[in-house]
């Protein structure tokens, strides 16, 4: 690399040091680049996404949904910047306060490779909208897209304000020795933790956008079609590569047989007789995770798929039956085509079981049943829940997004993205106006009074 990684940082804090970044219209002007960079790059995003994943066209679609953040953010920047008034206590008369969000400074926004586009360029725009300079690290694993990310970036962007690092795990860790204003994470849990721990040093806030497994509650009294066909498409999208894809069902005993045939007729119905020559199904990205999630197939028994080719990187949609809690395939992140299928008797039993194992980024309940739904709203934690589908909610400016426990640390997409990036400033301001004496010494008389303004 030609700069040093401290080289970018300081010309970014100098960027940032002259309040070019703190004028909305200039962050507005940004976003509206960001927007053309993205349509004109359209079918080279594309392109890339299928050198990486064999995403199907219509999939590689997904990565340029980071459209509708800009359009959100473009929309209501102007409204989000606005110090917001808050009200006062009697004790502070004649005063006003309000909340005035500001921009943190330079942050690092570091990405995955599973949504190799979309979830760098999402973050960023929250970065812009909150006028921030911000370093990309995209994931070098999907190589293609980060190449055309950091081409983007580069003929977008002064370097000084904005620019894409690109490498491997030794550029992400020079990074992380650096002082940060916030590092805004998304990867694995793992990860995570080496990422919050560098950060410690430097006191920088993190966001942590991980994983885990996201676990599909599915009733007996369920729409049978609708509910196999949106399980198997939020599962086997992007060849199950989805940070919220349903990770495993946990069915009701009575459903389970139909439901199975139903999932089953659903992936035919998708990718046909063999999926391996369906133009609609992804490929596992690598060689490593391959055979990592091969080994999950020989868990319990297997209703559907199964088939593995390591040359072409695909793995059949597999669904396996009669898996135990135990099981290897049960103990991490599928992150795979691999939908593995536990049953319960009784509810009760299915949200204790979730509720024993980490905090996952989904869960997912398919019910008809009212009572269910808020048992399981109130009874259980997750980064997010989506009731009778799959994986929809992440689309959605107007929901923030992100884990909870084990599956992250803060959230973003539409305001939650503005407020990640940015600073809430309290601002007290008093008048010359009165100077009540209650608050000043001697004390002697005025205990009482201060007793009844705490009240
Ligand atoms: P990963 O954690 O392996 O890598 C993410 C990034 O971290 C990459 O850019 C990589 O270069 C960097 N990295 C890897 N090792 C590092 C190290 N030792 N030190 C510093 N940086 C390092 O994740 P991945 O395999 O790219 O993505 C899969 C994971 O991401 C899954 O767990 C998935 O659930 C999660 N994910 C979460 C979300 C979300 O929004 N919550 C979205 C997509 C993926």
């Amino acid at each position: 690399m030609a700069v040093s990684v401290s080289d970018i940082i300081k010309q970014q804090r100098q960027f940032f040091a002259t309040g070019k970044t703190k004028d909305v219209n200039f962050r507005l002007e940004q976003l509206n680049q960001l927007k053309s960079a993205i349509v004109s790059n359209q079918s080279r995003i594309v392109d890339a996404v299928k050198a990486d994943l064999n995403r199907p066209e219509y999939e590689a679609y997904f990565e340029i949904a980071s459209i509708a953040e800009v359009n959100y953010a473009i929309k209501n920047l102007k409204s989000w910047v606005k110090p917001r008034k808050v009200p006062i206590s009697i004790e502070q008369f004649p005063a006003s306060a309000r909340i005035y969000p500001e921009p943190l400074g330079v942050v690092l926004i570091i990405g995955p490779w599973n949504y190799p586009f979309q979830l760098m360029i999402s973050p960023l725009v929250g970065a812009i909208a909150a006028g921030n300079c911000a370093i990309l690290k995209p994931s070098e694993i999907a190589f293609h897209t980060s190449e055309v990310v950091a081409d983007m970036i580069s003929k977008t962007f002064d370097p000084a304000y904005i620019t894409a690092v690109e490498g491997g795990v030794e550029i992400s860790q020079q990074l992380l020795t650096e002082k940060f204003d916030r590092i805004f994470f998304t990867g694995g849990t793992k990860i995570g933790q080496i990422v919050m721990e560098a950060a410690a040093k430097h006191l920088t806030p993190v966001t942590l956008e991980l994983g885990g497994k996201s676990p599909c509650i599915v009733d007996s009294d369920i729409q049978l079609e609708y509910t196999a066909k949106r399980i198997a498409w939020g599962k086997f999208i992007n060849a199950g590569q989805t940070c919220i894809a349903p990770d495993y069902l946990l069915v009701d005993k009575k459903i389970k047989p139909d439901l199975l045939t139903a999932i089953k007729q659903s992936i035919h119905e998708f990718y046909g007789d063999d999926p391996q020559n369906s133009p609609d199904y992804a490929r596992i990205i690598n060689q490593r995770h391959l055979g990592r999630l091969a080994e999950f197939i020989k868990d319990g028994e297997i209703v559907t798929g199964g088939k593995t080719n390591p040359e072409d990187r695909y793995i059949a949609p597999t669904v396996i039956d009669k898996v135990s809690w135990d099981a290897p395939v049960m103990q991490d992140e599928i992150f795979g085509p691999i939908l593995p299928v536990l049953e319960y008797d009784d509810f009760t039993e299915a949200i204790a079981q979730i509720n024993a194992r980490p905090k996952p980024l989904a869960l997912y309940l398919f019910s008809k049943d009212k009572e269910k739904h808020k048992r399981v709203l109130r009874e259980t934690s997750s980064g997010g829940v989506c009731i009778n589908d799959t994986v929809m909610q992440v689309g959605l400016t107007s929901l923030p997004f992100g884990g909870v426990g084990d599956s992250g640390i803060g959230s973003y997409h539409g305001k939650a993205s503005f407020d990640t990036f940015s600073h809430e400033k309290s601002v007290l301001q008093k008048s010359f106006l009165l100077d009540l004496k209650w608050r000043y010494a001697p004390y002697k008389g005025k205990l009482d009074l201060i007793k009844k303004i705490i009240g």
